[in-house]
C-alpha cells in the first residue's frame, strides 16, 4: 500500500447548537494556539483518541516531556462519533420501546405500538451528555496535565521528526494512534447518491422515515435496532447468512430474532449491485441488491454504511519514518513496536480488537515499552467485548473456533437465562451463558453471555480468566439473590455436578448406608 491516497477528511460536527459548541470548545477550541515545541520530546503522540490520550496523559504523569497532535477532535471516535453518542441513542430508544411495551407486558399505561416520540429531543439529550463528558478529553485539560497539545494534522518528515502546523517536533519515541474510519465498500453509485457513516449519523436531528443499514456487524446491528425502536423503517443488509458473524451462532440468532421483533427488515446473503438517487433532488436512495439470484430494491431516505473499518494510515509520512503498514493498519510486533524501533502504534490503527478498552490497555503497554524498555506483550491481554443490542452480547477469551484452531479440547457448560429467577422476573430471559473450559479442568478459556446487561455482567468472567480463577472457586462465591449475575454461579454449580461421577456416587451411597 502506498501513501499516495490522500488523508481522510473528517466530517464537521452539526448542528452548531450550544451543546456542540461546548463540545468543540473542549475538543477543538477555535482560539487554540499551538505551543512552541520543546527542543526534543520524550514522546510525541499522533492522534488524540483513546489510545493517544492515554499514552500522552500516562507518559506526562510519569514526568516525560510529551506532545500530542490531533487534527480534528480530541477524544477521537469514542467520544465524538462512536461509543458515547451511540450508547446515548441506544438508551433513549430503549426507553421508547419500554414505554410501548409497558401496557402489554407489565399492565402499565397503554401506549400505541406505532407511536413515536421526539427524536430531536432524544438527540439533543445525547449531544448535551456528550458535551458534558467531553471535558475529560479537552485540550485544556491535557495542557493542564503537562502535555503540549498541537491541533493540526501530524506527519513524519524523517525517522525522528514530525511536522504539525509548520512546526517540527523532534522525538525520542513516537506513537501512532490515528485510529480508523468507516470502510466504504466500492458499490457503484453509492458515493454519488450520498450516505451516512458513524461520522455523520449522530448529526441527525430528524428521524428518517426509512433507513438502509449496510453491514450487520456490531455497529450495524446496534444502529438498526436503535432506529427501529425510534420508529424508522429499517432494512439491514449483509452479505453473510446471519448477523454478528463473529459471535457464537446461538448468540447471533437471539439478536437476529430481537431485531426482527423490533421491526427491522433483514436481507441476508445479499450482494449490493448499486445505489442511485431518485425523486426531488435525488433525495431518495434506491439500494439495488441480489439475493438468491433475484434482483431486489429497497428505497430509503438515508443509507448508513457500517461495513467494517479502515485504518488511518494515509498522509502520515509513514514511509519517511520507515514504518511499515498495509491496508490492515500499521504493522507492530507483540510489544507494539513498529518497523522503526523508536516508533510504536496502538489502538484501532494497529489492532483487530477495535475497542476503546483495547486502545486504553495497549497505550499502557506502549508507555512501559517505549519509555522504560519494558517487555509487556499485547498478546497477554484478555480482551472482552460487547455488542450493545437488546439483549447485549458480551464475550471474553477464546471462542470455540479459536480453541479448535489452537487444537485445544474443551468442555462446554451452557446455562439458559430462563433458569435464572431474576431474568424471568425482569422479562429478559432470552439469553444464556456459555463457558468453554480446558477439557477435564475448571480453567475457563472463554465465555459468551447474552443478557440484557451482558456488558456489565461479563466483568466477573474477565477477572476469572485474567487471573486464572477456576470455575471451582467461583462455585464457592456467594452471589446476591435474585440477580441475573447468578447465572455464573449456576454455571459453576452445573460444572460441579459433572464431577459427580458414578464412582463418586457409589462412595456417597456407601457413606449414606452407614451414616444413619
Ligand atoms: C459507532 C461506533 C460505536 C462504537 N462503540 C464502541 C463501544 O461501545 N465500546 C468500545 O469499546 N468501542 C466502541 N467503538 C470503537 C471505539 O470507538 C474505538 O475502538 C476507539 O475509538 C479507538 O480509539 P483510537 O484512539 O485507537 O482511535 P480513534 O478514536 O479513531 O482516534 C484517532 C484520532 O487520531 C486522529 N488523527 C488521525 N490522523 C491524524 C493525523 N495525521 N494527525 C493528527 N491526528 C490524527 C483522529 O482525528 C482521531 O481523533 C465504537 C466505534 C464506532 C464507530
Amino acid at each position: 500500500m502506498s501513501e499516495a491516497t490522500p488523508a481522510h477528511a473528517p466530517s464537521p460536527v452539526e448542528p452548531l447548537d450550544e451543546h456542540n459548541r461546548t463540545l468543540l470548545e473542549n475538543v477543538h477550541p477555535a482560539s487554540w494556539i499551538n505551543p512552541e515545541p520543546a527542543p526534543r520530546y520524550h514522546m510525541v503522540v499522533i492522534g488524540g483518541g483513546t489510545a493517544g490520550l492515554v499514552s500522552a496523559a500516562g507518559a506526562a504523569g510519569l514526568g516525560a516531556r510529551v506532545a500530542l497532535i490531533e487534527r480534528h477532535l480530541m477524544g477521537g471516535d469514542c467520544l465524538n462519533v462512536g461509543c458515547v453518542p451511540s450508547k446515548g441513542m441506544i438508551r433513549a430508544s430503549r426507553a421508547w420501546q419500554d414505554a410501548r411495551e409497558a401496557g402489554e407486558r407489565f399492565g402499565g399505561p397503554a401506549v400505541d405500538a406505532r407511536s413515536t416520540g421526539d427524536f430531536g429531543a432524544a438527540m439533543e439529550r445525547m449531544r448535551r451528555l456528550r458535551a458534558g463528558i467531553s471535558i475529560h478529553d479537552s485540550a485544556s485539560r491535557f495542557q493542564g496535565l503537562g502535555v503540549d497539545v498541537f491541533l493540526g494534522g501530524g506527519r513524519f518528515t524523517s525517522p525522528e521528526t514530525i511536522e504539525v502546523g509548520g512546526k517540527t517536533l523532534r522525538f525520542r519515541r513516537a506513537v501512532v494512534a490515528t485510529g480508523g474510519r468507516a470502510a466504504v465498500p466500492p458499490i457503484p453509485g453509492l458515493a454519488e447518491a450520498g450516505y451516512l457513516t458513524n461520522e455523520t449519523v449522530f448529526n441527525l436531528t430528524e428521524l428518517p422515515n426509512r433507513l438502509v443499514v449496510i453491514g450487520a456487524g456490531p455497529i450495524g446491528c446496534e444502529m438498526a435496532q436503535s432506529f427501529a425502536r425510534f420508529g424508522t423503517r429499517v432494512t439491514l443488509l449483509d452479505k453473510d447468512a446471519h448477523v454478528l458473524i463473529r459471535e457464537d451462532p446461538d448468540a447471533a440468532e437471539i439478536v437476529q430474532k430481537a431485531l426482527l421483533k423490533d421491526g427491522v427488515h433483514l436481507e441476508l446473503n445479499v450482494k449490493i449491485l448499486e445505489v442511485r438517487g431518485q425523486g426531488t433532488e435525488k433525495a431518495e436512495k434506491v439500494v439495488v441488491f441480489e439475493r438468491g439470484g433475484e434482483r431486489r430494491e429497497v428505497v430509503a431516505d438515508h443509507v448508513l454504511v457500517a461495513a467494517g473499518r479502515a485504518p488511518n494510515v494515509e498522509g502520515l509520512g509513514l514511509e519517511a519514518a520507515g514504518v511499515k503498514f498495509s491496508r490492515h493498519g500499521v504493522e507492530v510486533d507483540d510489544r507494539l513496536r513498529t518497523s522503526n524501533s523508536r516508533i510504536y502504534a496502538c489502538g484501532d490503527v494497529a489492532t483487530r480488537y477495535q475497542f476503546t478498552h483495547t486502545a486504553d490497555a495497549q497505550a499502557r503497554i506502549v508507555i512501559q515499552n517505549a519509555l522504560f524498555r519494558g517487555r509487556s506483550k499485547a498478546s497477554a491481554l484478555t480482551i472482552p467485548w460487547c455488542t450493545y443490542t437488546a439483549p447485549e452480547v458480551a464475550h471474553v477469551g477464546l471462542t470455540e473456533k479459536d480453541a479448535r484452531e489452537k487444537g485445544l479440547e474443551l468442555d462446554t457448560v451452557t446455562v439458559q437465562l430462563s433458569t435464572v429467577d431474576r431474568a424471568i422476573l425482569d422479562g429478559a430471559d432470552e439469553g444464556f451463558l456459555r463457558l468453554h473450559l480446558k477439557k477435564g479442568t475448571d480453567q475457563i478459556l472463554g465465555g459468551t453471555l447474552v443478557a440484557e446487561h451482558a456488558g456489565d455482567m461479563i466483568g466477573e468472567l474477565c477477572l476469572a480468566i485474567t487471573h486464572g480463577i477456576g470455575l471451582g472457586k467461583i462455585a464457592s462465591v456467594i452471589h446476591p439473590y435474585p440477580t441475573q449475575g447468578e447465572v455464573l454461579k449456576k454455571a459453576a454449580d452445573a460444572w460441579r455436578r459433572t464431577k459427580l461421577t458414578p464412582v463418586v456416587r457409589k462412595v456417597f451411597a456407601g457413606w449414606f448406608r452407614v451414616f444413619r
